[in-house]
């Protein structure tokens, strides 16, 4: 699986670069690299590559989100093809329930001028995972439909040791030019060749296996890593695992959006949890001890006497680690659901009215209990 380049990385630049060194660079790579100038079959990946790192650090919001979340916070590719924004999952069912649709085909989709190689489009598909196994990370294996080269023929469509023949209508160059004469002048017009299909070549005994398409759609299992913290709509890339290339070119790539489900108990917020755990009044009071849940097992907390009942208590580093050196280790904050004794006993009712009667005579004291009533009143 390889991993695509980071942006900095691509236009070679720090990563506290101001916007003119980002520019710059890009312009640079830019000339270097457009396809209408450098003609190696690599510039056309090389200039796209760095279009997009420019188009994301150029700008201040995409470029913060970047900085933070990686290409799950800018990926454009998938956020412009899913249709949704990220975190959007609600119609989607429990693990298991995937489906896959495949990238618009934008320039790819419509005729091919060029007779050299052309990647194949990429392939998205939505999977859901439980809150824990994208707290602790898990192995999912995913039923997959790619197109692989044929094995029989390795790619070339025709049956091994047949050859293939360049094409006699366009002489091998996979497009033909025709040309009208209209009030303007002569229109030189140039399309791709309806006799081989753009690829200059005409096979004369089809591969056996493959039909002459060079590939076969297949489908299998695989397993895929999902790494510990990932977030909700989040993507994970697979090289080579989408739709056929054409004239030799490279599959696409397979994009596995991972859509996280809610917990009952915890909130994730970036990197840090919320909890809300429900204490007595009488408890926040007088101080107490309380098992408090966590992402990885159960936490001692102790509540201090007097404890105030918006107070906000932090357990530092007991949320999500870090999985980038750009952010920070999360933590879990436990937020209080202060409950009121409903209904007093006698008992109760008089130990309570004789703790009263002590704090209204202390002079000027903190009140607790009027703390307390005048939270409640707000
Ligand atoms: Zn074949
Ligand atoms: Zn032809």
């Amino acid at each position: 699986m390889a991993e695509k380049r980071d942006y900095y990385e691509v236009l070679g630049v720090s990563r506290n670069a101001s916007d003119s060194e980002i520019k710059s660079a890009y312009l640079k790579l830019a000339k270097k690299y457009h396809p209408d100038v450098n003609k190696d079959p690599d510039a056309p990946a090389k200039f796209k590559e760095a279009s997009e790192a420019y188009e994301i650090l150029k700008d201040k919001d995409k470029r913060a989100r970047y900085d933070q979340f990686g290409f799950a916070g800018v990926d454009p590719q998938a956020a412009g093809a899913s249709g949704a924004g990220f975190g959007d999952f609600s119609n989607f069912g429990d693990f298991g329930d995937i489906f896959s649709q495949f990238f618009g085909g934008g320039s790819r989709g419509g005729a091919r001028r060029q007779t050299g190689p052309v990647k194949g489009n990429d392939q998205v598909m939505r999977i859901r995972i439980s809150f824990m196994d994208a707290i602790k990370g898990t192995k999912v294996e995913i039923p997959i439909q790619y197109d692989d080269a044929c094995d029989h023929c390795h790619g070339s469509g025709s049956e091994p040791g047949s050859g293939s023949e360049t094409c006699p209508h366009c002489h091998g160059t996979g497009t033909i030019r025709t040309q009208q004469r209209t009030i303007f002048g002569v229109m030189e017009q140039q399309s791709a060749c309806p006799n081989c299909h753009g690829t200059g070549k005409i096979i004369r005994n089809k591969c056996k296996k493959c039909g002459g398409a060079g590939y076969l759609h297949v489908k299998s299992k695989i397993e895929v890593n999902i790494p510990a913290g990932i977030a909700d709509g989040e993507q994970i890339r697979i090289q080579g695992k989408g739709l056929h290339g054409y004239n030799g070119g490279p599959s696409g790539d397979l994009y596995i959006v991972v859509g996280v489900q809610a917990d009952n108990s915890f909130i994730r917020d970036g990197n840090d949890i919320h909890v809300t755990i429900p204490i007595s009044v009488i408890d926040l009071i007088l101080g107490t001890k309380i098992v408090v849940p966590t992402v990885y097992g159960q936490s001692d907390v102790e509540i201090k006497p007097g404890t105030a009942v918006d107070a906000i208590l932090r357990l530092r580093g007991q949320g999500i680690k870090a999985r980038s050196n750009y952010n920070n280790n999360g933590d879990q904050y436990i937020h209080l659901d202060v409950k009121m004794p409903s209904k007093l006993t006698a008992e109760e009712r008089e130990a309570l009215e004789k703790v009263k009667d002590i704090e209204t005579k202390k002079p000027g004291n903190s009140n607790v209990f009027e703390k307390v009533k005048s939270f409640f009143k707000k």
